[in-house]
This record gives C-alpha cells, sequence and structure tokens, in this order.
C-alpha cells in the first residue's frame, strides 16, 4: 500500500481525519483557549464531570488492595474479586442467569458473534449497526445478511425465508442508533424472535445504557423485554462514565464465552481500580431518573425547534443534506462556541449531512436556548 496515496485519497474525499487536543470543564471544552459547549460527548448524565463522585469513590477505597492493572488475562490470574462483584451486580440488577465484563464494547462486539457462531449460523443484521458489530460479523465464519434499517418486515421474510437451513439465526441491532439517533422496536424483535426456537437476538444498548428505563438499565429495561433478549450489551465508557462492557446472558453463553471469545481470552483484563468506579456509579445508576427526566425534555425541546430532524432519543441530528452546507453549518456553530460534529458520507448515506447534537444532563437550559435562537440565525429554521 502507498501510504501517501492512501492519506491523499482521504484528502480528497474529504474524509481525512486528525486528533483535536481539549481541554474540559463541566460541559464545555476549551480549544485554543476558545470555550464550546460541549454537543458531541456521550457523558449522557454528566457524571464524567462530577468532582464530588470522584472524591466519593477515591475516598472509599482501599488503597492497597485496588489494583491499577490486572497484570493478566482473566483466564490467567487477572480475574480480581472487583469482577466478581461487578458482574454479580449486573446478573441481580437484569434479573438474568449470568453477566459477563469485557474491556471495551469494542471487544464485546468483535468477540461475541465469532465466539458464538459457526459456518452453520446466519447473522441478520440491520444495517446501520456499529462498526464494531460488522468487524464481528467480519471475523465469524456465520453467513450474514444485513436488513434495511428497522424494517421489520423485510427481516421477517429473511428469517422465514432461512429458518430452515440454519442451525442457529442471531438477529443483531442496536437499540438506539447514534447517527440518527432513532430507537429499534425491541418488543417487535422479540416477537419475530420467538416465533423460532434457534432464533436469537443481540441488541447492542451502549447509547441507551445509563440513560433510558426507570432505573438506566436501557430500552430494554424501558419496553419490559429484557428476558427475551439473548445477548443484551451494554458499556460503561457512554452515560456511566467509565471503561469497559458487559452481556447479560444465559449461563450457557457465558461459558461458551469464556471458552472460545478470543476479545476475552487473549488480553489483559481491565484493572480492577476501573472496575470498582463501574461498579460504584452501576449502584447510583437508579438514582439518576432526574437527570434522564432532563435529558428528555432538553431533547424534545431541541427536536422540536429542528425544521429535519430524525429520532426520539437524547442523540438529536439535524439534518442539512449537502456535505458543504453541513460544514459551513459546523463552523458557523463553533463560531458562536458550540462544539458540534458535521456528519458526512460514507458514515451517513449520500445527500443526507448532518449535525449531531448528543445531549448530556449537564447541559443547562440557557444553554440550550443559546443553542436554539443560534441556529435560527445562522439557518432559516
Ligand atoms: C461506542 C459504541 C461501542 C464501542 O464501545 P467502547 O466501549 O467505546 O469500545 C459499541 N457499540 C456501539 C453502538 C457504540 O456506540
Amino acid at each position: 500500500m502507498n501510504v501517501q496515496e492512501k492519506l491523499s485519497e482521504l484528502h480528497q474525499e474529504g474524509n481525512y481525519r486528525s486528533l483535536t487536543h481539549l481541554q474540559h470543564e463541566g460541559c464545555y471544552v476549551f480549544k485554543e483557549g476558545k470555550k464550546y459547549l460541549n454537543l458531541s460527548s456521550n457523558d449522557y448524565l454528566g457524571i464524567a464531570s462530577k468532582i464530588d463522585l470522584r472524591n466519593e469513590f477515591l475516598s472509599s477505597l482501599d488503597i492497597p488492595s485496588s489494583g491499577f492493572s490486572a497484570s493478566a488475562s482473566r483466564l490467567q490470574t487477572g480475574s480480581y474479586p472487583e469482577y466478581k462483584l461487578l458482574e454479580e451486580k449486573l446478573r441481580l440488577l437484569y434479573h438474568t442467569e449470568s453477566a459477563i465484563v469485557f474491556n471495551s464494547g469494542y471487544h464485546a462486539n468483535t468477540g461475541i458473534l465469532p465466539a458464538m457462531t459457526d459456518n452453520k449460523s446466519l447473522i441478520l443484521a440491520d444495517k446501520l449497526v456499529h462498526a464494531s458489530i460488522i468487524d464481528g460479523i467480519r471475523l465469524s465464519s456465520a453467513k450474514s445478511i444485513r436488513y434495511r434499517h428497522n424494517d421489520y418486515q423485510q427481516l421477517e421474510r429473511l428469517v422465514h425465508d432461512h429458518a430452515s437451513c440454519y442451525e442457529q439465526i442471531i438477529i443483531v441491532t442496536e437499540s438506539i442508533f447514534s447517527m440518527d439517533g432513532d430507537e429499534a422496536d425491541l418488543p417487535r424483535l422479540c416477537q419475530i424472535k420467538k416465533r423460532y426456537p434457534h432464533v436469537m437476538l443481540y441488541v447492542d444498548e451502549a447509547h441507551a445504557f445509563g440513560i433510558r428505563g426507570a432505573s438506566g438499565l436501557g430500552c430494554a429495561e424501558e419496553n419490559g423485554c429484557i428476558a427475551d433478549i439473548d445477548f443484551l450489551v451494554g458499556t460503561f465508557g457512554k452515560a456511566l462514565a467509565s471503561v469497559g462492557a458487559f452481556v447479560v446472558c444465559s449461563n450457557l453463553i457465558r461459558e461458551c464465552l469464556i471458552n472460545r471469545m478470543r476479545t476475552f481470552i487473549f488480553t489483559t483484563a481491565l484493572p480492577p481500580i476501573n472496575v470498582s468506579w463501574s461498579l460504584f456509579i452501576l449502584e447510583k445508576l437508579p438514582h439518576f431518573s432526574a437527570q434522564r427526566k432532563y435529558v428528555k425534555t432538553i431533547s424534545q425541546r431541541l427536536r422540536r425547534q429542528l425544521p429535519r430532524t430524525a429520532g426520539s432519543s437524547h442523540i438529536v441530528p439535524m439534518l442539512i443534506g449537502g456535505n458543504d452546507d453541513c460544514v459551513r453549518i459546523s463552523q458557523e456553530l463553533a463560531g458562536y462556541g458550540f462544539f458540534a460534529s458535521a456528519i458526512r458520507p460514507p458514515t451517513v448515506p449520500a445527500g443526507t449531512a448532518r449535525i449531531r447534537f448528543s445531549l448530556s444532563a449537564n447541559i443547562p437550559e440557557n444553554e440550550i436556548e443559546r443553542l436554539i435562537q443560534t441556529l435560527a440565525k445562522i439557518q432559516p429554521l
């Protein structure tokens, strides 16, 4: 591969990426001395900036027994008591047989599908699933078909047509999709999977865990369908302001993952201290109802003001269309002190470039009002 050529290609397509160094302060970020409202954060509950929580956690720690490294994989000597406590808590919260913790959502999604399938399996995945799930599909020896985004009639047809040809079918979706902020119809998916004994359901709740459901367990909790989901994946790096991921599942699945999942077996486990922080936040999760409600309120407020939007969650896209317009509006917003990403093809379909606002509980209402007024100024609503 000619590296220089590849990079020039990316430049020409407008897809060249580079790192931006930012300083963080609550809901604001600072870039070269200028202050911006952070509308691109996944810290949906505003926990990442809460100093009092950090202090409370640190003062609860027993330093001599708090490892800053696991120094081995879980299967060697890295399975510290902290892991057992966190998995036990997850199991109890979700009322499932089992739970297992991974280093990240990326590890979870690239590892679970290859471990749980073989060439007699079929994976049916939503067209818009996250890159980590796509990589998991690629690494598996299963056959795979992507169905049109949230098109359950097509999915039903695919399940019906292929049911007799495979030993196992796994339907894979996210609960909240990160680019449109829209949601999967989980009860409908459960209905489809329950018609066949060999169809399983895999739901990635990365953008919903913490922020949705009465006690923050996600969209499956909100829809009362946790028990019908075979693989319910959540991540600790977004609303939980930590690091890592988990799946809640049956004992049998957990046992299979421990034995076959390469991204679990061949990697050093997360540091016990991070696992303790995840547990510390998880135990407080039910008490963040006010934050969940507030984020919903400001999301609805913002969505109402946008001429072209989509979805129903705290991820609010403003559809623009053309790439150049999208970049222009994003730059104008930056001029007014708003940090929001311009999302362009190939991340989203051609002609649907958009600004993506992801809202957090630590954004004050007056900043949302200022955003709405600014949008009215720079683009006729
Ligand atoms: C962020 C994200 C992941 C990856 O999780 P990490 O813990 O950040 O690796 C997986 N799936 C979805 C849908 C995500 O949005």
